[in-house]
């Protein structure tokens, strides 16, 4: 049998549109690598929120956080479970990286032209071999224009908001569904507007609203959208 080429997945959409889900079964089922842009974004947020490079009412201090950017190493550590974390400097951040705030911190950082050049670069780096499935906001437009797979989610921002509350009292965590529809709205508003790689949907990217889908539904249908992708880079 000769060695079919890997290609590479790149899956986009608004905040809590289910990307993570479905790229992370997918990737599980075809034994590639998966990795989450948006728990980067929120690693470097932690940092600055950390070191004080975020003032109390919000703002950036976007000169010293460029400065101090090499002084993060973001890395994922697969875990007994196969699950994945994600360390900050080589502490394991990854309940703390998905509270609210955050959550509520990480579009301002995420604008910061110095952030994404850097965060993009290392992205770029992780899809040398090709063979994995990535999703973000700007996987598509900007870290992979080439990738042979493109998706685009969505869902209305209130069937959103009904996931990210279940998922985080799941978690544990305590929060309100008006509180965490705020965060998604905002969230989504800052992404799409930014200067630098704003949230938009690829020309050649697929489009899915799955609002009404199960989980096992949105898998096959991925499942089957690379199959076709895939048959398509080997042909
Ligand atoms: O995907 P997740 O919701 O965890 O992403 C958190 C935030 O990180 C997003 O709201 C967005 O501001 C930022 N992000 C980004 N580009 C990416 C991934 C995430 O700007 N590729």
């Amino acid at each position: 049998m000769t060695d079919s080429k890997k290609i590479i997945i790149a899956i986009d959409g608004f905040s809590s549109s289910g990307k993570s889900t479905m790229a992370k079964a997918l990737a599980r089922r075809i034994g590639y690598r998966y990795v989450d842009t948006g728990a980067m974004y929120r690693a470097v947020t932690l940092f600055a929120m950390r070191e004080g490079l975020i003032s109390p009412d919000g703002v950036v201090d976007a000169g010293e956080l460029e400065r101090r950017l090499p002084e993060i190493a973001i890395s994922f550590a697969l875990q007994p479970d196969g699950t994945q974390h994600t360390l900050l400097n080589g502490e394991d951040v990854e309940s703390e990286i998905r509270g609210m705030e955050v959550s509520n911190r990480v579009s301002p950082v995420s604008a910061i032209a110095a952030v994404r050049r850097d965060l993009v670069a290392k992205q770029q780096a992780f899809g040398r071999e090709r063979g994995i499935v990535m999703d973000g906001r700007d996987i598509g437009t900007t870290v992979f224009p080439d990738a042979e797979l493109k998706i685009f989610l969505d869902a209305p921002a209130e069937c959103r908001a009904e996931r990210r509350v279940k998922e985080l009292q799941a978690k544990g965590q305590q929060v309100s569904y008006d509180e965490v529809l705020a965060n998604v709205k905002s969230r989504d508003h800052i992404d799409q507007t930014r200067e630098e790689s704003p949230l938009r949907r690829a020309e050649d990217a697929i489009g899915l609203d799955n609002s009404s889908m199960t989980i096992p539904q949105q898998d096959e249908w991925l499942m089957a959208r690379f199959a076709e992708a895939l048959e398509k880079a080997n042909s």
